[in-house]
C-alpha cells in the first residue's frame, strides 16, 4: 500500500489518547514510506496526521469540496489540493487513488466516509484493504451494531469478516496487508429470492 486513505474527526475529540493515536498514525506513515490522502482539512485529528507526514518530507494529498474550501479550513501546507464540486465526487476521489483506507476515531463525518467504503466493498465496487484504528474502544459499538446486523440477517457474514479492526497501528497496517476478501459471489441472487418469499 503506496497510499493510504484517512478518515478520521475534524475535531480533536476528549482524550488525549486520540491525539497521540493520530500522531502515532502519521509517525507509521513516514517510517515506512506512506502517502496520505484525506479530507485537506487543517483541523481536528486530521490536522495532526497531515502535519506529521508533512514534517517526515512525505507526500499529502487532500481532497475537498468548494463549500469547505469557502470556509477556510484547508490545510495551505500540503502537498497537493484537489478541490471539487460535492461530497460524493469527493469520496469517490478518495477511493480511486488510494490503496487502503483507515478510520481514526470520528464524528458523523467520518461514519458517512467509512459507511460508503463499506458499502464499495459490500457491492465488489472496490476490493481495497479497510481498516478500524479502535484507539480506546472508540468503535466497539459501531462493531456491534455491525455484528448485531449480522445476527439479525441484514449484514453477511462475509460482508462482517472484510472489517478490519485493531487498537494499534502496527498490527492494524499488518493485517491489512494480508488482507484477502471474503468473496459472496451470490448474494444479490439471495437476497432477491428471500423478498420473493423463497428463503433458501
Ligand atoms: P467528522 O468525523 O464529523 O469530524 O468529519 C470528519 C470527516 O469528514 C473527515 O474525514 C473529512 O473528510 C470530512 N470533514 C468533516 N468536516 C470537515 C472539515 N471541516 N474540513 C474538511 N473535511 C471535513
Amino acid at each position: 500500500m503506496k497510499r493510504i486513505c484517512v478518515f478520521c474527526g475534524s475535531s480533536m475529540g476528549s482524550l488525549d489518547d486520540f491525539k497521540i493515536a493520530a500522531k502515532k498514525v502519521g509517525e507509521y506513515f513516514v517510517e515506512n514510506d506512506i502517502e496520505l490522502v484525506y479530507g485537506g482539512a487543517n483541523v481536528g485529528l486530521m490536522k495532526i496526521v497531515a502535519d506529521e507526514v508533512l514534517a517526515g518530507g512525505k507526500k499529502v494529498v487532500g481532497i475537498m469540496p468548494h463549500l469547505l474550501l469557502e470556509k477556510e479550513v484547508e490545510h495551505k501546507g500540503i502537498t497537493e489540493l484537489i478541490a471539487v464540486d460535492t461530497m460524493s465526487e469527493r469520496k469517490e476521489i478518495m477511493s480511486n487513488i488510494s490503496d487502503g483506507f483507515i478510520a481514526l476515531p470520528g464524528g458523523l463525518g467520518t461514519l458517512d466516509e467509512l459507511s460508503e467504503i463499506f458499502i464499495y466493498n459490500q457491492l465488489r465496487i472496490s476490493d481495497k484493504p479497510i481498516g478500524l484504528l479502535n484507539t480506546c474502544g472508540y468503535y466497539d459499538n459501531l462493531l456491534k451494531f455491525i455484528d448485531s446486523g449480522v445476527t439479525y440477517g441484514f449484514i453477511r457474514p462475509e460482508h462482517r469478516q472484510n472489517i478490519i479492526a485493531d487498537d494499534n497501528i502496527e498490527n492494524l497496517i499488518k493485517r491489512m496487508y494480508s488482507y484477502e476478501p471474503v468473496v459472496m459471489g451470490k448474494w444479490i441472487k439471495d437476497i432477491k429470492m428471500e423478498s420473493n418469499g423463497n428463503s433458501q
